[in-house]
């Protein structure tokens, strides 16, 4: 079989998206590849249609379990012979797959890196004959990186190991140069073919807020959700706690995800939301790696990440069935404390010496002011995000919170004064909560009993509201006109701005929404698949019913018998017979054989 073959016969896929085939002719004509794509691009179509056109096997390498099964899962339900390597298998299920592969029976094996030096695995492989190795999420390799894991260091030893070399591709989500260099040379890759596709998302849309109150936002954003499945990302295990807490009381149907749960119950929590029984998870940053759910139509970012990089890979996570899908950002002040916090107290990486350590340091609070300039900034959100990348992103893509609104810039600078005079006179040794009271002439204990209503500054913001008082010393600390300790309990200092706002030297301005909107904004084609109308719609929710009991008897998640993109395009199709069904997105033979007779059916009985 060709490759085109390929792809429709085992994933029901007509073409390859950008970049896919490109990698594909590389990989199945024995070169390397170094693969930069974002999350929910397809980056395991580019191995898998040239494992299925090889002689050998395609070992995969991995550092995400749940990931390995899910794929596998998938890969079998598709027809494609697969099994993982790890250790979630007992010794004697993992005997069992060593001896199949040995056998020949798989054309995929994924593992984990630390298995590659055993001595059995690699028997095995040199008697079977490796034809690719993929490595999946490379940038493990690189110690300049949060996700740096020591095992990814053996892969080189490992390949070369083999008794003839086969070809290399290495995949991953993150773009710096540095990171890439790293994988190039770690992995020795050979001349390999550079393929950086695009990383603009059409689907989605992205938008800032700055509440006032955070939580009152979240309720009502998740009630005009109702029923739709997402993730929102919290900073902290606290505010996952209290985040989930909230909702529940709402009477929403969620579930939570951090590192201070048992396994038992992170693995628990995860189904409830692969499957749809839980539709909503709130989560720390720790969820979401090798999660393979396509339906997600909104994340919500309830506080600020530290870059770039991690806000664009998870609020990437939604939408990846290619339909219409939301990233919001709620954003407070207390955001760039937070992070300011967990960069300065981040478990130092033992590979690095402390001038390295150093370094990496510098590089993320770098990095965080880009983070926090998008958050405040008033230019198109798309295009910040993609030039940060490299790409050239256009001035307006009209479908960002940026371009629908005007923003004006008001002078805050007498506003200003009175915040640094306050954190002045206070000597440098107070938060954001005690100094916005000293400005709101606030009775409460902590603040008489300490004195402060003695203050110069005492009530000289009385007109505003609290959250009005916060909000100005966020763009104070998002301009660098004020500047926060990385104490557990941070405090609040003045930076060299400071004084030049203070001596009238500078003018200190915030945006603020202007409520007119821009004029409707040229509408971006892939943004736009034709809606379903109300009949098609009805089918639809026929065809999830079908889908979900499914899914419950073979005990896998929805995914893995159809996407929600290929169910909507069999709702737009209409199939009536076993020929036609194959013309829908995302249905192979396997499938197609296995579950073609049921959903034809409703479909039939629906016309
Ligand atoms: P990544 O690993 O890059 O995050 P995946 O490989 O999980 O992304 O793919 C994301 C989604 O896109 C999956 O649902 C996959 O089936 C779908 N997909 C991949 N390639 C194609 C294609 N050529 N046509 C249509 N859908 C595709
Ligand atoms: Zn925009």
């Amino acid at each position: 079989m060709d490759k085109y073959e390929i792809l429709k016969t085992y994933f029901g896929y007509d073409k390859f998206r950008p970049g896919q085939e490109r990698i594909v002719d590389a990989l199945a004509s024995g070169g390397d590849v170094l693969a930069v794509m974002p999350t929910g691009a397809g980056k395991s179509i580019c191995y898998q249609v040239p494992a299925l056109m090889a002689d050998g096997i395609t070992v995969v390498i991995s550092p995400l379990i749940s990931l390995m099964k899910d794929q596998v899962r998938a890969l079998i339900g598709s027809g494609v012979p697969a099994a993982y390597l790890n250790s979630s298998l007992s010794p004697e299920q993992y005997d069992l797959a060593l001896l199949r592969m040995d056998a020949g029976r798989y054309k995929i094996v994924y593992v984990a890196p630390e298995r590659l030096p055993s001595p059995r695995f690699l028997e095995v492989c040199a008697r079977v004959g490796v034809s690719l190795v993929a490595v999946d999420e490379a940038h493990c390799v690189s110690q300049w990186g949060q996700d740096f894991r020591p095992d990814y260091l053996r892969i080189a030893d490992f390949i070369r190991a083999l008794p003839r070399r086969p070809a290399v591709g290495a995949f991953t989500a993150t773009a710096t140069d540095r990171v890439r260099d790293d994988i190039r040379e770690i992995l020795d890759l050979r001349s390999p073919v550079s393929v950086v596709t695009g990383f603009d998302r059409p689907n989605l849309f992205f938008s800032v807020i700055a509440p006032e109150n955070k939580s009152a936002k979240l309720a009502s954003l998740l009630n005009e959700r109702r029923g739709r499945s997402g993730i929102i990302y919290c900073a902290t295990r606290r505010a996952v706690e209290d985040v989930t807490e909230m909702l529940a009381r709402e009477g929403h149907p969620v579930t939570r995800y951090h590192a201070g749960l048992s396994a038992e119950e992170r693995q628990r929590n995860q189904d409830d939301f692969v499957t749809d029984r839980k539709p909503v998870i709130v989560a720390t940053n720790a969820f979401g790696m090798g999660i393979d759910k396509s339906n997600v139509s909104f994340v919500i970012h309830y506080n600020m990440p530290k870059n770039i990089e991690s806000y664009y890979q998870e609020a990437g996570r939604a939408g990846r069935d290619g339909e219409p899908a939301e990233c919001i950002l709620l954003f407070g002040a207390r955001d760039i404390i937070t992070a300011k916090f967990l960069i300065n107290n981040s478990d130092p990486n033992p590979e690095l010496s402390a001038e390295e350590q150093a370094a990496v340091r510098q590089e993320e609070l770098y990095k965080l002011e880009h983070m926090i300039r998008y958050a405040t900034g008033t230019g198109c959100l798309r295009a910040y995000i993609l030039r940060y990348f490299g790409e050239p992103g256009g001035d307006f893509c009209g479908a960002c919170s940026n371009c629908l609104h005007t923003y004006d810039a008001a002078d805050i600078t007498e506003d200003a004064k009175k915040v640094i005079a306050c954190v002045s006179g206070t000597r440098q040794r107070y938060g954001m909560s005690v100094i916005a009271e000293v400005l709101r002439g606030s009775k409460s204990e902590r603040i008489t009993a300490r004195r402060l209503d003695r203050e110069n500054t005492y009530g000289a913001m009385s007109a505003y509201s609290e959250g009005k008082i916060k909000e100005i010393i966020s763009a104070l600390l998002a301009g660098g006109y004020l500047d926060v300790t990385d104490a557990e309990y941070p405090v609040l200092t003045l930076t060299a701005q400071s004084a030049d706002v203070l001596a009238g030297k500078r003018r200190v301005e915030m945006k603020v929404i202007n409520k007119k909107k821009k004029e409707a904004p040229p509408k971006k084609e892939a943004a736009s698949k034709a809606p379903l109308d109300a009949a098609d719609e009805a089918l639809l929710s026929e065809l999830r019913r079908l889908r979900a009991r499914l899914a419950r008897e073979e005990n896998v998640p929805a995914y893995i018998i159809f996407t929600d993109a290929t169910l909507t395009d069999m709702c737009r199709k209409k199939p009536r017979d076993m020929v036609e069904i194959l013309r829908v997105s995302g249905v192979g033979e396997r499938k197609r054989d296995k579950y073609g007779p049921l959903f034809l059916d409703v479909i039939e009985k629906y016309l």
